[in-house]
Protein backbone atom coordinates (compact mmCIF):
# COMPACT_ATOMS: atom_id res chain seq x y z
CA UNK A 1 0.00 0.00 0.00
CA UNK A 2 2.49 2.74 -1.37
CA UNK A 3 0.20 5.44 -0.30
CA UNK A 4 0.38 4.75 3.20
CA UNK A 5 3.95 4.68 3.03
CA UNK A 6 4.03 8.66 4.55
CA UNK A 7 1.42 8.51 6.73
CA UNK A 8 3.50 9.32 10.37
CA UNK A 9 0.80 8.65 13.19
CA UNK A 10 1.96 9.30 17.16
CA UNK A 11 0.01 6.98 19.53
CA UNK A 12 -0.10 8.68 23.12
CA UNK A 13 -1.63 6.63 25.67
CA UNK A 14 -1.13 5.71 28.97
CA UNK A 15 -0.77 2.23 29.08
CA UNK A 16 0.56 -0.45 26.60
CA UNK A 17 1.28 -4.28 26.94
CA UNK A 18 4.02 -5.43 27.47
CA UNK A 19 5.06 -2.54 29.52
CA UNK A 20 2.40 -1.62 31.27
CA UNK A 21 -1.37 -3.14 31.08
CA UNK A 22 -4.44 -2.96 33.06
CA UNK A 23 -7.24 -3.24 31.01
CA UNK A 24 -7.78 -3.57 27.49
CA UNK A 25 -6.40 -0.01 26.43
CA UNK A 26 -3.25 -1.93 27.06
CA UNK A 27 -4.25 -4.50 24.12
CA UNK A 28 -4.90 -1.84 21.83
CA UNK A 29 -1.86 0.51 22.40
CA UNK A 30 -0.08 -2.80 21.56
CA UNK A 31 -1.85 -4.28 18.61
CA UNK A 32 -3.16 -1.18 16.44
CA UNK A 33 0.19 0.59 16.12
CA UNK A 34 1.44 -3.15 14.75
CA UNK A 35 -1.08 -3.38 12.42
CA UNK A 36 -0.54 -0.31 10.88
CA UNK A 37 2.87 -0.58 10.81
CA UNK A 38 1.87 -3.99 8.52
CA UNK A 39 -0.14 -1.70 6.24
CA UNK A 40 2.81 0.42 5.71
CA UNK A 41 2.27 3.59 8.37
CA UNK A 42 5.39 4.99 10.30
CA UNK A 43 3.79 4.59 13.85
CA UNK A 44 5.67 5.79 17.65
CA UNK A 45 4.07 5.09 20.43
CA UNK A 46 4.41 7.88 23.65
CA UNK A 47 4.17 6.55 26.95
CA UNK A 48 4.95 7.49 30.45
CA UNK A 49 8.61 6.45 31.84
CA UNK A 50 6.44 4.19 34.85
CA UNK A 51 8.60 2.77 37.86
CA UNK A 52 6.66 -0.09 37.86
CA UNK A 53 7.56 -1.25 33.96
CA UNK A 54 9.56 -4.05 34.30
CA UNK A 55 13.55 -3.61 34.10
CA UNK A 56 13.38 -6.16 31.17
CA UNK A 57 12.35 -3.65 28.99
CA UNK A 58 13.87 -0.71 30.90
CA UNK A 59 17.58 -2.27 29.81
CA UNK A 60 16.24 -2.12 26.33
CA UNK A 61 15.77 1.42 26.21
CA UNK A 62 18.38 4.22 24.92
CA UNK A 63 18.76 7.48 25.79
CA UNK A 64 17.06 9.99 23.07
CA UNK A 65 17.36 12.89 25.15
CA UNK A 66 16.16 15.86 27.64
CA UNK A 67 15.12 19.52 27.79
CA UNK A 68 12.82 21.51 30.46
CA UNK A 69 9.26 22.33 29.83
CA UNK A 70 6.70 25.19 31.24
CA UNK A 71 3.74 23.79 32.69
CA UNK A 72 2.11 24.45 35.75
CA UNK A 73 0.55 28.39 36.60
CA UNK A 74 3.72 28.75 39.17
CA UNK A 75 6.21 29.05 36.26
CA UNK A 76 8.25 25.98 37.16
CA UNK A 77 9.78 24.14 34.50
CA UNK A 78 9.51 20.27 34.51
CA UNK A 79 12.42 17.79 33.18
CA UNK A 80 11.43 15.62 29.75
CA UNK A 81 13.74 12.68 29.30
CA UNK A 82 13.43 10.62 26.10
CA UNK A 83 13.73 6.89 26.44
CA UNK A 84 13.74 4.69 23.20
CA UNK A 85 13.39 1.20 21.91
CA UNK A 86 12.18 0.13 18.79
CA UNK A 87 9.99 -3.15 19.05
CA UNK A 88 8.81 -5.32 15.75
CA UNK A 89 8.75 -2.02 13.60
CA UNK A 90 7.50 0.18 16.29
CA UNK A 91 9.21 3.30 18.11
CA UNK A 92 8.23 3.09 21.68
CA UNK A 93 9.38 6.82 23.00
CA UNK A 94 9.26 6.54 26.57
CA UNK A 95 8.92 10.07 28.51
CA UNK A 96 10.96 10.19 31.98
CA UNK A 97 10.54 12.41 34.55
CA UNK A 98 10.92 10.79 38.29
CA UNK A 99 8.26 13.20 40.02
CA UNK A 100 5.49 12.64 37.83
CA UNK A 101 6.05 8.91 37.09
CA UNK A 102 8.05 6.92 40.47
CA UNK A 103 4.69 6.55 41.91
CA UNK A 104 1.41 4.27 41.30
CA UNK A 105 0.79 0.96 39.45
CA UNK A 106 0.28 2.91 36.96
CA UNK A 107 -2.70 5.31 38.52
CA UNK A 108 -2.64 6.64 41.51
CA UNK A 109 -5.55 8.53 42.66
CA UNK A 110 -6.82 11.34 40.64
CA UNK A 111 -5.60 14.15 42.19
CA UNK A 112 -2.06 12.71 41.79
CA UNK A 113 -2.97 11.74 38.53
CA UNK A 114 -3.98 15.01 37.41
CA UNK A 115 -0.71 16.75 36.94
CA UNK A 116 1.06 13.46 36.11
CA UNK A 117 -1.50 13.41 32.87
CA UNK A 118 -1.38 17.10 32.29
CA UNK A 119 2.43 16.83 31.98
CA UNK A 120 2.54 13.67 30.08
CA UNK A 121 -0.13 15.64 27.36
CA UNK A 122 2.04 18.33 26.72
CA UNK A 123 5.45 16.33 27.08
CA UNK A 124 4.12 14.14 24.70
CA UNK A 125 3.80 17.36 21.96
CA UNK A 126 7.20 18.61 23.34
CA UNK A 127 8.80 14.98 22.51
CA UNK A 128 7.57 14.99 18.57
CA UNK A 129 8.56 18.74 18.30
CA UNK A 130 11.94 18.22 20.08
CA UNK A 131 12.70 14.97 17.68
CA UNK A 132 11.97 16.42 14.97
CA UNK A 133 9.41 13.61 13.90
CA UNK A 134 6.24 15.33 12.83
CA UNK A 135 3.04 13.46 12.20
CA UNK A 136 0.32 13.65 10.18
CA UNK A 137 -2.14 11.83 13.07
CA UNK A 138 -1.69 12.09 16.78
CA UNK A 139 -3.84 9.62 18.09
CA UNK A 140 -5.00 9.30 21.55
CA UNK A 141 -6.37 7.51 24.02
CA UNK A 142 -8.89 7.91 27.15
CA UNK A 143 -8.65 10.90 29.29
CA UNK A 144 -5.25 10.51 29.87
CA UNK A 145 -4.42 12.07 26.95
CA UNK A 146 -7.48 14.00 26.13
CA UNK A 147 -5.27 17.54 26.60
CA UNK A 148 -3.08 16.54 23.92
CA UNK A 149 -6.20 17.76 21.06
CA UNK A 150 -6.13 21.00 23.21
CA UNK A 151 -2.78 21.42 23.75
CA UNK A 152 -2.35 20.78 20.11
CA UNK A 153 -4.46 23.76 18.76
CA UNK A 154 -3.43 26.31 21.81
CA UNK A 155 0.20 25.71 22.81
CA UNK A 156 1.54 23.90 20.14
CA UNK A 157 -0.54 25.52 17.07
CA UNK A 158 2.54 27.36 15.79
CA UNK A 159 4.93 24.53 16.03
CA UNK A 160 5.45 21.80 13.25
CA UNK A 161 3.41 19.87 15.31
CA UNK A 162 0.58 21.79 15.24
CA UNK A 163 -0.13 20.94 11.59
CA UNK A 164 -1.24 17.63 12.71
CA UNK A 165 -4.64 16.18 13.25
CA UNK A 166 -5.65 14.55 16.19
CA UNK A 167 -7.71 11.79 16.98
CA UNK A 168 -9.41 10.81 20.28
CA UNK A 169 -10.53 7.55 21.10
CA UNK A 170 -12.73 6.80 24.07
CA UNK A 171 -11.89 3.08 25.68
CA UNK A 172 -13.90 4.08 28.41
CA UNK A 173 -16.10 6.88 29.45
CA UNK A 174 -16.37 6.63 32.51
CA UNK A 175 -13.11 7.43 33.37
CA UNK A 176 -12.78 11.35 32.25
CA UNK A 177 -10.60 12.99 34.58
CA UNK A 178 -12.66 15.14 36.54
CA UNK A 179 -11.28 17.97 38.95
CA UNK A 180 -11.77 21.64 40.20
CA UNK A 181 -11.46 24.40 37.69
CA UNK A 182 -8.20 25.73 40.22
CA UNK A 183 -6.58 22.73 40.17
CA UNK A 184 -6.88 22.12 36.86
CA UNK A 185 -5.77 25.96 35.84
CA UNK A 186 -2.95 25.47 37.82
CA UNK A 187 -1.51 22.40 36.26
CA UNK A 188 -2.21 23.07 32.55
CA UNK A 189 -1.47 26.77 32.41
CA UNK A 190 -4.09 26.79 29.64
CA UNK A 191 -5.45 30.75 29.49
CA UNK A 192 -8.79 31.39 31.58
CA UNK A 193 -11.20 31.58 29.02
CA UNK A 194 -11.15 27.88 28.14
CA UNK A 195 -12.71 26.80 31.29
CA UNK A 196 -15.82 28.22 30.87
CA UNK A 197 -18.61 26.26 29.42
CA UNK A 198 -18.78 24.35 26.58
CA UNK A 199 -15.00 23.25 26.91
CA UNK A 200 -13.87 22.17 30.39
CA UNK A 201 -16.59 23.16 32.71
CA UNK A 202 -18.69 20.68 33.68
CA UNK A 203 -20.09 22.91 37.30
CA UNK A 204 -19.47 26.14 39.06
CA UNK A 205 -16.35 24.18 40.32
CA UNK A 206 -14.94 21.69 38.19
CA UNK A 207 -13.27 21.00 34.93
CA UNK A 208 -13.16 17.96 32.82
CA UNK A 209 -10.38 16.65 30.68
CA UNK A 210 -12.38 14.43 28.15
CA UNK A 211 -15.21 16.84 27.76
CA UNK A 212 -12.43 19.53 26.68
CA UNK A 213 -10.41 16.92 24.12
CA UNK A 214 -13.65 15.97 22.48
CA UNK A 215 -14.36 19.44 22.06
CA UNK A 216 -10.89 20.43 19.95
CA UNK A 217 -10.43 16.36 18.33
CA UNK A 218 -10.66 16.57 15.00
CA UNK A 219 -12.23 13.12 15.41
CA UNK A 220 -13.62 11.39 17.62
CA UNK A 221 -13.87 7.67 17.83
CA UNK A 222 -14.79 4.84 20.52
CA UNK A 223 -14.13 1.24 20.40
CA UNK A 224 -17.67 -0.32 18.76
CA UNK A 225 -20.57 0.94 16.56
CA UNK A 226 -23.10 0.24 19.41
CA UNK A 227 -20.84 1.93 22.38
CA UNK A 228 -20.94 5.24 20.04
CA UNK A 229 -24.72 4.99 19.82
CA UNK A 230 -25.05 4.19 23.64
CA UNK A 231 -22.89 7.02 24.81
CA UNK A 232 -24.81 9.39 23.10
CA UNK A 233 -27.93 8.54 25.47
CA UNK A 234 -28.32 9.85 28.94
CA UNK A 235 -28.12 5.88 30.34
CA UNK A 236 -24.40 5.73 29.11
CA UNK A 237 -23.44 9.26 28.54
CA UNK A 238 -21.65 9.18 31.90
CA UNK A 239 -22.96 13.05 31.88
CA UNK A 240 -21.45 13.69 28.63
CA UNK A 241 -23.82 12.40 26.35
CA UNK A 242 -25.53 15.79 25.35
CA UNK A 243 -21.90 17.20 24.60
CA UNK A 244 -21.40 13.88 22.28
CA UNK A 245 -24.56 14.47 20.36
CA UNK A 246 -23.03 17.85 19.60
CA UNK A 247 -20.00 16.33 18.23
CA UNK A 248 -21.51 13.55 16.96
CA UNK A 249 -20.82 14.62 13.25
CA UNK A 250 -17.45 13.66 14.34
CA UNK A 251 -17.88 10.60 16.27
CA UNK A 252 -17.70 6.85 15.25
CA UNK A 253 -17.02 3.20 16.43
CA UNK A 254 -14.66 1.23 14.78
CA UNK A 255 -14.52 -2.39 16.84
CA UNK A 256 -11.45 -3.52 18.34
CA UNK A 257 -9.52 -6.59 17.41
CA UNK A 258 -7.04 -8.73 18.91
CA UNK A 259 -3.63 -9.53 18.30
CA UNK A 260 -3.93 -12.79 16.29
CA UNK A 261 -0.23 -13.77 16.68
CA UNK A 262 0.13 -13.01 20.26
CA UNK A 263 -3.23 -14.83 21.04
CA UNK A 264 -2.87 -17.85 19.18
CA UNK A 265 -3.85 -21.08 20.34
CA UNK A 266 -1.46 -23.04 17.28
CA UNK A 267 1.78 -21.14 19.17
CA UNK A 268 0.57 -20.13 22.40
CA UNK A 269 3.96 -21.36 24.89
CA UNK A 270 1.39 -20.82 27.57
CA UNK A 271 -1.28 -23.39 26.87
CA UNK A 272 -0.56 -27.32 28.34
CA UNK A 273 -1.25 -28.03 24.42
CA UNK A 274 -1.56 -25.93 21.35
CA UNK A 275 -4.57 -26.75 19.06
CA UNK A 276 -6.15 -24.84 16.06
CA UNK A 277 -9.71 -25.09 14.43
CA UNK A 278 -8.72 -28.30 13.46
CA UNK A 279 -7.50 -29.99 16.51
CA UNK A 280 -9.56 -28.64 18.93
CA UNK A 281 -11.36 -31.91 19.59
CA UNK A 282 -8.59 -33.80 20.84
CA UNK A 283 -6.49 -31.05 21.93
CA UNK A 284 -7.98 -28.86 23.67
CA UNK A 285 -8.97 -31.26 26.90
CA UNK A 286 -5.66 -31.28 27.60
CA UNK A 287 -5.85 -27.35 28.89
CA UNK A 288 -8.69 -28.35 30.65
CA UNK A 289 -6.91 -31.08 32.14
CA UNK A 290 -4.14 -28.65 33.13
CA UNK A 291 -6.43 -26.14 34.51
CA UNK A 292 -8.07 -28.27 37.16
CA UNK A 293 -5.06 -29.38 37.88
CA UNK A 294 -3.30 -26.25 38.27
CA UNK A 295 -6.53 -25.10 40.47
CA UNK A 296 -7.16 -27.84 42.28
CA UNK A 297 -10.33 -28.09 40.61
CA UNK A 298 -11.43 -31.96 40.66
CA UNK A 299 -10.32 -33.90 37.42
CA UNK A 300 -13.21 -34.36 35.32
CA UNK A 301 -13.28 -34.07 31.70
CA UNK A 302 -17.23 -34.20 31.64
CA UNK A 303 -17.40 -30.75 33.98
CA UNK A 304 -18.39 -27.84 32.27
CA UNK A 305 -15.70 -25.26 33.31
CA UNK A 306 -17.03 -21.35 33.56
CA UNK A 307 -14.20 -18.46 33.02
CA UNK A 308 -14.63 -14.93 34.39
CA UNK A 309 -11.60 -12.69 33.53
CA UNK A 310 -11.87 -9.41 34.54
CA UNK A 311 -11.22 -6.17 36.61
CA UNK A 312 -13.62 -6.73 39.51
CA UNK A 313 -15.62 -3.69 39.09
CA UNK A 314 -19.43 -2.58 39.01
CA UNK A 315 -19.16 -2.24 35.15
CA UNK A 316 -18.73 -5.87 34.51
CA UNK A 317 -22.00 -6.91 35.86
CA UNK A 318 -20.52 -8.80 38.76
CA UNK A 319 -23.72 -8.41 40.98
CA UNK A 320 -25.65 -10.31 38.71
CA UNK A 321 -22.84 -13.25 39.48
CA UNK A 322 -23.16 -12.97 42.62
CA UNK A 323 -26.93 -12.88 42.48
CA UNK A 324 -26.82 -16.36 40.58
CA UNK A 325 -23.81 -18.28 42.01
CA UNK A 326 -25.45 -20.95 43.69
CA UNK A 327 -27.82 -21.82 40.82
CA UNK A 328 -24.72 -21.90 38.47
CA UNK A 329 -23.71 -25.49 40.69
CA UNK A 330 -25.18 -28.36 39.51
CA UNK A 331 -22.75 -30.74 40.04
CA UNK A 332 -22.07 -30.96 36.67
CA UNK A 333 -20.43 -27.49 36.77
CA UNK A 334 -17.07 -25.85 37.76
CA UNK A 335 -16.31 -22.14 37.76
CA UNK A 336 -12.99 -20.34 37.65
CA UNK A 337 -12.35 -16.42 38.14
CA UNK A 338 -9.28 -14.37 37.53
CA UNK A 339 -9.59 -10.82 38.70
CA UNK A 340 -8.68 -8.36 41.18
CA UNK A 341 -10.22 -5.06 41.91
CA UNK A 342 -13.16 -4.11 44.45
CA UNK A 343 -12.68 -5.61 47.70
CA UNK A 344 -16.68 -6.55 47.87
CA UNK A 345 -16.07 -8.74 44.71
CA UNK A 346 -12.80 -10.04 45.93
CA UNK A 347 -14.25 -10.99 48.91
CA UNK A 348 -17.79 -12.62 47.80
CA UNK A 349 -15.85 -14.66 44.97
CA UNK A 350 -13.46 -15.76 47.77
CA UNK A 351 -16.13 -17.29 50.04
CA UNK A 352 -17.48 -18.94 46.89
CA UNK A 353 -14.02 -20.94 46.66
CA UNK A 354 -14.14 -21.12 50.43
CA UNK A 355 -17.55 -22.88 50.48
CA UNK A 356 -17.41 -25.18 46.99
CA UNK A 357 -14.11 -26.20 47.42
CA UNK A 358 -12.81 -28.17 44.15
CA UNK A 359 -15.72 -26.72 42.19
CA UNK A 360 -14.88 -23.06 42.42
CA UNK A 361 -11.67 -21.27 41.88
CA UNK A 362 -11.48 -17.65 43.02
CA UNK A 363 -8.01 -16.88 41.58
CA UNK A 364 -7.54 -13.14 42.94
CA UNK A 365 -4.78 -11.50 41.02
CA UNK A 366 -3.50 -10.24 38.05
CA UNK A 367 -2.01 -12.82 36.22
CA UNK A 368 -1.28 -13.22 32.53
CA UNK A 369 0.15 -16.94 31.92
CA UNK A 370 -2.98 -17.37 34.11
CA UNK A 371 -5.29 -15.86 31.68
CA UNK A 372 -4.06 -18.11 28.53
CA UNK A 373 -4.76 -21.23 30.62
CA UNK A 374 -8.11 -20.25 31.04
CA UNK A 375 -8.89 -19.08 27.60
CA UNK A 376 -7.54 -22.34 26.35
CA UNK A 377 -9.29 -24.71 29.57
CA UNK A 378 -12.74 -22.92 30.22
CA UNK A 379 -15.58 -24.19 27.68
CA UNK A 380 -17.49 -20.77 28.47
CA UNK A 381 -16.66 -17.52 29.34
CA UNK A 382 -19.04 -15.36 31.37
CA UNK A 383 -19.32 -11.01 29.89
CA UNK A 384 -22.21 -10.06 31.93
CA UNK A 385 -20.96 -6.13 31.85
CA UNK A 386 -23.54 -3.85 32.47
CA UNK A 387 -21.77 -1.49 29.98
CA UNK A 388 -18.95 -2.51 27.32
CA UNK A 389 -17.13 -0.37 25.07
CA UNK A 390 -15.67 -2.96 22.87
CA UNK A 391 -15.16 -5.63 25.31
CA UNK A 392 -11.47 -8.31 24.34
CA UNK A 393 -12.58 -11.36 26.70
CA UNK A 394 -14.95 -12.24 24.51
CA UNK A 395 -12.63 -11.72 21.13
CA UNK A 396 -9.75 -13.66 22.98
CA UNK A 397 -12.63 -16.46 23.83
CA UNK A 398 -13.57 -17.16 20.84
CA UNK A 399 -9.97 -17.21 19.07
CA UNK A 400 -9.43 -20.05 21.98
CA UNK A 401 -12.72 -21.98 21.00
CA UNK A 402 -14.37 -20.64 24.79
CA UNK A 403 -18.09 -19.67 23.73
CA UNK A 404 -18.56 -16.39 25.53
CA UNK A 405 -21.62 -15.73 26.97
CA UNK A 406 -22.40 -11.87 27.48
CA UNK A 407 -25.06 -8.99 27.42
CA UNK A 408 -25.97 -7.84 24.29
CA UNK A 409 -24.25 -4.12 25.22
CA UNK A 410 -21.41 -2.28 23.33
CA UNK A 411 -19.16 -3.70 21.60
CA UNK A 412 -20.35 -7.20 23.43
CA UNK A 413 -23.31 -6.69 21.14
CA UNK A 414 -21.18 -6.24 17.71
CA UNK A 415 -19.45 -9.07 18.09
CA UNK A 416 -21.38 -12.10 19.52
CA UNK A 417 -24.28 -13.17 17.34
CA UNK A 418 -26.63 -15.43 20.08
CA UNK A 419 -26.94 -19.11 19.06
CA UNK A 420 -29.71 -19.65 16.81
CA UNK A 421 -30.74 -23.41 16.93
CA UNK A 422 -33.04 -23.37 13.85
CA UNK A 423 -30.07 -21.77 11.84
CA UNK A 424 -27.25 -23.56 13.58
CA UNK A 425 -25.68 -20.12 13.82
CA UNK A 426 -24.28 -17.79 16.53
CA UNK A 427 -21.26 -17.24 18.73
CA UNK A 428 -22.30 -17.55 22.01
CA UNK A 429 -25.22 -17.18 24.72
CA UNK A 430 -26.46 -13.53 24.95
CA UNK A 431 -28.90 -11.67 27.27
CA UNK A 432 -30.17 -8.04 26.63
CA UNK A 433 -32.09 -6.84 30.32
CA UNK A 434 -29.27 -6.04 33.16
CA UNK A 435 -31.46 -8.91 35.10
CA UNK A 436 -29.28 -11.69 36.98
CA UNK A 437 -32.59 -13.87 34.89
CA UNK A 438 -30.85 -12.79 31.98
CA UNK A 439 -27.42 -13.95 32.57
CA UNK A 440 -29.14 -17.48 34.26
CA UNK A 441 -30.80 -18.00 31.21
CA UNK A 442 -28.46 -17.26 29.13
CA UNK A 443 -26.32 -20.21 30.81
CA UNK A 444 -28.80 -22.38 31.22
CA UNK A 445 -28.79 -22.57 27.36
CA UNK A 446 -25.33 -22.61 26.96
CA UNK A 447 -25.35 -25.98 29.62
CA UNK A 448 -28.16 -27.36 27.65
CA UNK A 449 -26.46 -27.36 24.36
CA UNK A 450 -23.22 -28.31 25.62
CA UNK A 451 -24.56 -31.61 27.43
CA UNK A 452 -27.38 -32.19 25.54
CA UNK A 453 -26.25 -31.28 21.57
CA UNK A 454 -22.61 -31.45 21.96
CA UNK A 455 -22.02 -31.60 17.92
CA UNK A 456 -23.83 -28.32 17.26
CA UNK A 457 -21.73 -27.07 20.44
CA UNK A 458 -18.88 -28.19 18.67
CA UNK A 459 -19.74 -26.36 14.95
CA UNK A 460 -19.74 -23.61 17.42
CA UNK A 461 -16.71 -23.46 18.46
CA UNK A 462 -15.18 -24.48 15.53
CA UNK A 463 -16.80 -21.20 13.58
CA UNK A 464 -15.51 -18.94 16.79
CA UNK A 465 -12.17 -20.10 15.75
CA UNK A 466 -12.60 -19.56 12.20
CA UNK A 467 -13.99 -16.22 13.02
CA UNK A 468 -11.65 -12.86 11.97
CA UNK A 469 -11.13 -11.47 14.87
CA UNK A 470 -7.86 -9.67 14.35
CA UNK A 471 -7.25 -5.81 13.89
CA UNK A 472 -7.08 -6.52 9.95
CA UNK A 473 -10.27 -5.18 9.27
CA UNK A 474 -10.45 -2.10 11.98
CA UNK A 475 -6.49 -1.11 11.42
CA UNK A 476 -8.37 -0.56 7.58
CA UNK A 477 -10.66 1.53 9.15
CA UNK A 478 -8.57 3.61 10.87
CA UNK A 479 -6.60 4.58 7.93
CA UNK A 480 -10.23 5.72 6.13
CA UNK A 481 -10.82 7.80 9.11
CA UNK A 482 -7.00 9.10 9.20
CA UNK A 483 -7.26 9.93 5.46
CA UNK A 484 -10.64 11.41 5.94
CA UNK A 485 -9.71 14.14 8.78
CA UNK A 486 -6.37 14.71 6.64
CA UNK A 487 -8.87 15.70 3.19
CA UNK A 488 -10.64 17.39 5.73
CA UNK A 489 -8.03 19.91 6.77
CA UNK A 490 -6.35 20.35 3.71
CA UNK A 491 -9.67 21.39 2.24
CA UNK A 492 -9.93 23.78 5.22
CA UNK A 493 -6.44 25.20 4.35
CA UNK A 494 -7.18 25.55 0.68
CA UNK A 495 -10.11 27.25 1.64
CA UNK A 496 -8.50 29.80 4.02
CA UNK A 497 -5.87 30.16 1.56
CA UNK A 498 -8.24 31.39 -0.98
CA UNK A 499 -9.81 33.63 1.35
CA UNK A 500 -7.17 34.93 2.39
CA UNK A 501 -6.01 35.74 -1.45
CA UNK A 502 -9.65 36.43 -2.38
CA UNK A 503 -9.30 39.23 0.47
CA UNK A 504 -5.52 40.10 -0.71
CA UNK A 505 -7.08 40.42 -4.10
CA UNK A 506 -9.67 42.99 -2.82
CA UNK A 507 -7.66 45.00 -0.52
CA UNK A 508 -5.43 45.27 -3.96
CA UNK A 509 -8.51 46.38 -6.00
CA UNK A 510 -9.25 48.68 -3.22
CA UNK A 511 -5.66 50.45 -3.16
CA UNK A 512 -5.96 50.56 -6.85
CA UNK A 513 -9.48 52.28 -6.73
CA UNK A 514 -7.63 54.50 -3.86
CA UNK A 515 -4.83 55.72 -6.30
CA UNK A 516 -7.05 56.19 -9.20
CA UNK A 517 -9.32 58.54 -7.27
CA UNK A 518 -6.38 60.15 -5.60
CA UNK A 519 -4.85 60.74 -9.27
CA UNK A 520 -8.30 62.50 -10.59
CA UNK A 521 -8.39 64.46 -7.77
CA UNK A 522 -5.04 65.82 -8.00
CA UNK A 523 -5.54 66.44 -11.80
CA UNK A 524 -8.58 68.34 -11.40
CA UNK A 525 -6.68 70.25 -8.44
CA UNK A 526 -3.92 71.40 -11.26
CA UNK A 527 -6.91 72.26 -13.67
CA UNK A 528 -8.92 74.31 -11.43
CA UNK A 529 -5.71 76.24 -10.33
P1 LIG B 1 -11.26 -3.62 30.33
O1 LIG B 1 -10.36 -2.85 29.41
O2 LIG B 1 -12.53 -2.93 30.66
O3 LIG B 1 -10.56 -4.10 31.55
P2 LIG B 1 -11.32 -5.60 28.17
O4 LIG B 1 -12.15 -6.82 27.98
O5 LIG B 1 -11.34 -4.58 27.09
O6 LIG B 1 -11.71 -4.97 29.57
O7 LIG B 1 -9.78 -6.02 28.35
C1 LIG B 1 -9.36 -6.80 29.41
C2 LIG B 1 -7.95 -7.30 29.12
O8 LIG B 1 -7.29 -7.47 30.37
C3 LIG B 1 -7.94 -8.65 28.46
O9 LIG B 1 -6.74 -8.78 27.71
C4 LIG B 1 -7.93 -9.63 29.65
O10 LIG B 1 -7.38 -10.88 29.31
C5 LIG B 1 -7.04 -8.87 30.60
N1 LIG B 1 -7.29 -9.12 32.02
C6 LIG B 1 -8.29 -8.62 32.79
N2 LIG B 1 -8.16 -9.03 34.07
C7 LIG B 1 -7.06 -9.81 34.10
C8 LIG B 1 -6.39 -10.53 35.13
N3 LIG B 1 -6.84 -10.52 36.39
N4 LIG B 1 -5.28 -11.23 34.82
C9 LIG B 1 -4.82 -11.23 33.55
N5 LIG B 1 -5.40 -10.57 32.53
C10 LIG B 1 -6.51 -9.86 32.80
Amino acid sequence: MAENKKTRIAFIGSECYPFIKTGGLGDVMYALPRALTREGCEVRVILPYYRCIPDKFKNQTLYRGSFMMDLSRDGRTFYVGIMEMVMDGVIYDFIDNREFFDWGNPYTGLWEDIPKYCFFSKASLAVLNYLEWIPEIVHCHDWQAALVPVYLRTHFADTPVGRACSVLTIHNLRFQGICSIDHLKHWTGLPDGLFDYPLFKVSESDANMFKAGLAFADRITTVSSTYAQEIQTPAYGEWLDAHLRYHSYRLSGIVNGIDTDLWNPETDTLLAEPYSAETFLEKKIANKRALQQKLNLEPDDHKMVLGLISRLTDQKGLDLVNAIFPQLLDGNTQVVILGTGDPRYEASFRQFEADNKGVVCSYISYNETLAHLIYAGADALLVPSLFEPCGLTQLIAMRYGTVPIVRETGGLKDTVQPYRAEENSGNGFTFTEYRADGLLDAINDAKTLYFTDRWHWDEMVRRNMQKDVSWSKSALQYLDLYRGALAQARAEAEERAKEAARKAAEAAEAAREAAERAAMTADHANRSV
